[in-house]
């Protein structure tokens, strides 16, 4: 059922909708109306700026039912650090971010944020402060200009364009016949996967939040493109507290905290160096790659 398949796509797709309500849009109703999210505390407050500092304090989660999904969670991530979630499918990674972005609350521990508990802080303040990119970002029934300003709604065509040049996708836009101006469809029609994802980058460069969440493409996309998002992901999680669910290698290496997840336990943590040095999980995955990689070359 949809309970158990629930994809970070779902939840990317709460964060459009919310964007899209700031818009005046209605569909944002279904959210805020979905029955599986908690009320916000009466005494939930705004958030200030945030410098993105993350703590997962014992942090237990369980889903429904008896089995429990996350299981003693602690780990700290220092402000513009980034964070690679590595392990197989269903070890938890979705579920560290759903809690990340209150979609569930922890059933026990607690998760901080700039040293503040999580539950302290309302649901809208806290996502007006995350970016996400995902391998298969929802475009919205609209032009490719009113798409990125979706980041920010006050944004200047200028700063449209500019973080278009910075997420590399205003080549590809100037070459539509009608530029900016295109209209896309909200499955992306008319623009190839890769080119969302460069447009969505886009969308979180011009909302410059200090949290950041990515999911790391999987499917493949053409090696030009590839590169440019490569690169745009650079320079989008400069500074900026970044969750990485990894599935390459090269990202993973260069994070500052890698958690391998494996049944809702983290059974690793720590830097590349640190992780090869363990001989264990991490090590094992790494060499697997590299003969992966050595297959294909
Ligand atoms: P990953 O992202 O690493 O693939 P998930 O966080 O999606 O893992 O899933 C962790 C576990 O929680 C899995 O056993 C999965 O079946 C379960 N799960 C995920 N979403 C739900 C949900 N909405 N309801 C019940 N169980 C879920």
């Amino acid at each position: 059922s949809r309970q158990f398949t629930r994809p970070l796509n779902d939840l990317a797709n709460q964060f459009n909708m919310i964007l899209s309500a700031v818009a005046g849009a209605e569909r944002v109703f279904q959210i805020i109306d979905e029955p599986e999210e908690t009320k916000d505390e009466q005494e939930a407050g705004e958030l200030h700026k945030l410098t993105g500092e993350v703590k997962f304090d014992g942090v237990d989660f369980t889903y429904e039912g008896d089995q429990q999904t996350l299981r003693d969670l602690n780990f700290h991530v220092k402000a513009g650090e980034t964070v690679a979630l590595v392990g197989p499918t269903g070890a938890g990674k979705t579920t560290i971010i759903s809690l990340l972005s209150r979609f569930y609350e922890p059933t026990g521990g607690q998760i901080l944020i700039d040293n503040l508990p999580l539950s302290s802080v309302t649901r809208e303040s806290l996502r007006s402060q995350m970016g996400v990119v995902l391998q298969d970002s929802t475009m919205f029934h609209t032009t490719i200009r009113e798409n990125i300003r979706y980041g920010r709604l006050d944004a200047t065509d200028e700063e449209v364009e500019q973080a278009a040049k910075a997420a590399y996708a205003h080549d590809f836009i100037q070459q539509l016949p009608e530029g900016y101006g295109t209209w896309l469809d909200s499955d992306g029609k008319g623009v190839s996967h890769g080119q969302r994802q460069l447009l969505s980058i886009a969308r979180a460069m011009i909302a410059s939040p200090p949290l950041l969440i990515l999911d790391e493409a999987t499917s493949s996309i053409d090696t030009v493109t590839e590169m440019k998002i490569n690169d745009a992901l650079a320079t989008l999680m400069e500074g900026r507290t970044s969750f990485v669910i990894a599935h390459r290698l090269n990202t993973i290496r260069s994070a500052d905290l890698i958690l391998v997840l494996q049944d809702g336990k983290v059974v690793e943590k720590g830097s590349h160096k640190e992780l090869l040095a363990e001989r264990g999980f991490y090590a094992d995955l790494v060499k697997t790659q590299m003969a992966e990689n050595q297959a294909l070359s």
